[in-house]
Parts: C-alpha cells; structure tokens; sequence
C-alpha cells in the first residue's frame, strides 16, 4: 500500500477538517430519495419515512450530486470556508443578527 508523503494531505482529510453545510428543506422535500441514492460516499441517509438526513457529514466530498439531482431544489450544500465558519461562530456568539434597514 502506498504511503502519503510527509507533509502532504488527501482531498478527504482537508474536507473532513472543513465539511460543507448541508441544508434540508423539509417544507419542499417529498421523501423520494434521489438525493441520498446518488449521494456516493453514504453521507446522506433516508429515514424510516424515507426523509433524508445527514447520516455523517465527514463523509461529505462536496461533489454536489445530492442538490444537482433533488428535483425540487429541497437540498443544498454550502462549502465552508474557514473564513465563512469563524464568521458563522462569530454571529452565533455575539447573537448578532445584522443591522436593521435604515428608516
Ligand atoms: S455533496 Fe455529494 S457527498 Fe456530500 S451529501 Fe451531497 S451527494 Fe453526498
Ligand atoms: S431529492 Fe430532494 S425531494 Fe427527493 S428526498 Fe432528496 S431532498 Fe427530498
């Protein structure tokens, strides 16, 4: 078996230590299953209802194929930057909502 070089890292492990969002829109999802049947890495899963739900979001590679085959736009999938997650943290520590229209 091969060995990685010292010092260098697979695609998985650097999406592992910053997997994207994966955002379900249960109000627009009818529970076919599509988005989970061509999800190829098991990330996604169906429920007893056959709801998907992220089973396990290490596993997600951010290829897409979930959002591009749900055919009624329910899922999407939000790469993190590490900037957009410190920012995220950010907003949820302080409570800050933006700022109110002017008026
Ligand atoms: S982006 Fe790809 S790997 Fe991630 S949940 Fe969707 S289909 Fe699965
Ligand atoms: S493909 Fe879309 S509508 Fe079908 S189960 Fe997945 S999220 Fe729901």
């Amino acid at each position: 078996m091969a060995e990685a070089k010292p010092g260098t890292k697979s695609k998985k492990s650097k999406d592992a230590e910053n997997p994207p969002t994966i955002d379900i829109y249960k109000r627009w999802c009818k529970g076919c299953g599509l988005c989970a049947s061509f999800c190829p890495t098991g990330a996604l899963a169906r429920d007893e209802a056959g709801y998907p739900y992220v089973k396990d979001i290490s596993q997600c590679t951010n290829c897409g194929w979930c959002e591009i085959r749900c055919p009624d736009f329910a899922i999407t999938v939000r790469k993190q930057s590490k900037e957009g997650r410190k920012k995220d943290e950010e907003i949820k520590e302080t409570g800050e909502k933006g700022t109110a229209p002017p008026g």
